[in-house]
């Protein structure tokens, strides 16, 4: 793997990108680029025209494209009864104690695992993503809810491991080193370590400058690009409880990529389409983690600095245009013009573009955008429990997100139920026949991803899809 790295060129990225999409898309793989296998060829059927009309393949094969990545739901959907919430929570959404304690016993024999199957886990991989600073982040988010000082003792020292093999290539939360020293700086803080948390904040600002420039043709999108090296900024800020970062850097960077995307969809000739386009490595992903959807999430931020005006015009036809590529069944393609309505997971698919919709319900008010949000919690519900397993990029628990997204949007307990459910699900961790991950104790594929969530699930009025929702 470490080898491939060091021949990587860009080209070799753009291969191996669209390989490993076609990994997914035939049911193994992962959405990182950087650690696919190469194969012998590439099959050309993955070629598509950019804004090619999507063949709107019918619900029923979709349905049963949809069905092979996924387990049958066995759980009954709720049916507004008491009964039916009864032992999970109250009506206001308070878990009740029974159903906590389930989550706190299934949370320690989990940490119990995770800590053993780190034992042998790449000692050289620093990322939020799979490597130290997500267990970090998971360590730090335990403290958080559960309080215990042992918890944020966890979170420094796998930061400090983390901030040891730094990539010092990717600027990202999720993939680079931004993510790292941005936890670093809230741990430090937190243990009331101010210079060792100052030097991570100067640490992580020295950044900024060449994300704003795109320096070595950064793109924009969440997992390599600039709005992942955004979401540490506003991180740090909200875990600081000021702004510790101004607003003007966070803005700055706001600008940078709506100019990146004007520029594209200029170019292109597809303002009158859609005024912003983002491109990743030649393909025009749509969901949160490298496509338009987890652009225009951020984008839409209110705090952000993106005005009424360019909302209005560049911002809103952009998210309508997101919205038409949805399929018969209310879900999303990975990319433009493909038609295969295949995955569900937050990486690819309904689980990941509903941040997009919630938002666009929140800053415009418009009925559609919270209905469309409401179909992609029906996806999720059918097809949401994945072969892929457990885990947060492509699996339960970050599917599980959504029905919490929709709960804090809506407060309809059907989607607290729904969230617990799928809970459910993962407190049967590897009972399912599941695949196992390539980083199976990770954050963003493993065990700590799950154990992120049950925590989560315990005060669902806060929770957030972590390293993405701010
Ligand atoms: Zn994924």
């Amino acid at each position: 793997m470490l080898r491939m790295r060091t021949r990587t060129t860009a080209v070799c990225f753009a291969v191996r990108r669209t390989v490993c999409l076609l990994q997914e898309l035939a049911g193994g793989g992962r959405c990182t680029p950087g650690r696919a296998p190469l194969p012998r060829s590439v099959p050309l059927l993955f070629r598509r025209s950019l804004f090619a009309e999507p063949l709107r393949t019918a619900t029923r094969m979709a349905a049963h494209s949809m069905a092979s990545r996924a387990l049958r739901n066995p759980y009954r959907d709720y049916d507004g009864s008491a009964a039916c919430s009864q032992g999970l929570f109250d009506q206001h959404g308070r878990l009740t104690a029974e159903f906590v304690g389930r989550l706190r016993s299934k949370i320690s024999e989990l940490l119990f695992h995770m800590e053993n199957g780190l034992k042998s886990a790449d000692p050289r991989d620093c990322s939020s993503y799979t490597g130290w600073a997500g267990i970090a982040l998971l360590y730090l988010h335990l403290h958080s809810v559960f309080g215990e000082s042992s918890f944020l003792q966890r979170a420094l020292d796998y930061v400090t491991r983390s901030l040891q093999c730094l990539t010092r290539r990717t600027v990202t939360f999720l993939c680079g080193d931004a993510g790292p020293l941005a936890v670093a700086a809230v741990v430090h803080r937190r243990l009331g370590m101010s210079q060792e948390a100052e030097e991570c904040v100067s640490r992580l600002i020295k950044y900024h400058q060449g994300v704003v420039k795109g320096s070595g043709n950064l793109p924009d999108e969440l997992l390599y690009g600039r709005v992942g090296y955004l979401y540490s900024l506003v991180f740090v800020n909200q875990q600081f409880g000021e702004e510790k970062i101004p607003m003007q850097y966070i803005q700055q960077i706001c600008e940078a990529v709506l100019a990146s995307g004007e520029g594209l969809s200029g170019k292109l000739h597809k303002q009158a389409q859609s005024p912003l386009l983002f491109q990743w490595y030649q393909e025009y992903y749509v969901g949160a983690a490298h496509g338009l959807a987890g652009i225009y999430y951020y984008l839409m931020q209110p705090d952000l600095g993106v005005g009424g005006d360019r909302l209005q015009r560049l911002v809103r036809p952009s998210v309508d245009y997101v919205r038409q590529l949805k399929f018969p069944s209310g879900n999303y393609p990975p990319c433009i013009g493909d038609s295969r309505d295949l995955l569900v997971h937050w990486c690819h698919g309904a689980p990941g573009v509903i941040y997009m919709l919630l938002q666009a319900y929140k800053v415009f008010g418009t009925d559609g955008y919270l209905a469309d949000a409401l179909q992609c919690g029906e996806v999720v519900w059918q097809w949401g429990l994945l072969q892929k397993g457990y885990g947060l990029c492509h699996g339960a628990a970050g599917n599980a997100y959504t029905f919490l997204a929709l709960y804090r949007a809506t407060r309809d307990p059907r989607h607290l139920y729904r969230a617990c459910m799928f809970a459910d699900w993962c407190m049967d961790y590897g009972i399912h026949g599941c695949r196992t991950p390539d980083t199976p104790f990770s954050l963003f594929e493993g065990m700590a991803g799950t154990i992120y969530f049950l925590a989560d699930l315990m005060q669902p009025h806060k929770a957030k899809f972590p390293a993405f929702e701010i």
